[in-house]
């Protein structure tokens, strides 16, 4: 095997462990829910998404859900209300 294809093969498994080179710009996905498919788009550092929900919150669990997989790959996060944080304290606590 050529030494340079090691080589890439290891650049890639140290890129993969450092997901803060990555900046995520635009993306277009199909997010499949328990209640149906919905596309989630994130451009011009917003998040979109075709649930009810976001419609009237600006934020659903698609985006949630993305915003905690793709991690410090996207450099914005939703402003979320009060009373979503409340609940997110509600859930940890045990
Ligand atoms: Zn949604």
């Amino acid at each position: 095997m050529q030494s340079s294809l090691i080589g890439k093969v290891l650049k890639a498994r140290q890129y993969a462990q450092e997901p803060k080179r990555i900046e995520i710009e635009n993306l277009s996905l199909q997010f499949r829910g328990e209640n149906g498919d919905h596309t989630v788009t994130y451009s011009d550092r917003a998040w979109h998404c075709t649930c009810h929900f976001f419609a009237g919150w600006g934020f659903c669990c698609h985006t949630m859900a993305l915003e905690r997989l793709l991690g410090v790959m996207v450099p914005v996060k939703s402003d979320y209300p009060e009373s979503l944080q409340g609940a997110e304290v509600l859930i940890q606590t045990p």
